[in-house]
């Protein structure tokens, strides 16, 4: 899956949103998250970011890490 991290926060562009193919890109509070069961890995995404903030999840930079994590947990915390 791609993960969106910590860029985005507080600025939430959605460039992303009109990307995705299969509309798995939802918003929070303060920022953009990937529903991880629905991303096909397309790479879309990445690229129209305008502050870097999506990765595919073998790339995340360390610091980005915890996002993983946090992606999923805003689809499946309960
Ligand atoms: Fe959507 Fe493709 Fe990005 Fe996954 S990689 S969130 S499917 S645009």
């Amino acid at each position: 899956t791609y993960v969106i991290a910590e860029p985005c926060i507080d600025v939430v562009d959605r460039a992303c949103v009109d990307e995705c193919p299969v509309d798995c890109i939802y918003e929070g509070r303060r920022m953009l998250y990937i529903h991880p069961d629905e991303c096909i890995d397309c790479g879309a995404c990445e690229p129209v970011c305008p502050v870097e903030a999506i990765y595919y999840e073998d790339d995340l930079p360390e610091e980005h890490v915890p996002y993983l994590r946090d992606n999923a947990l805003f689809f499946f915390d309960t």
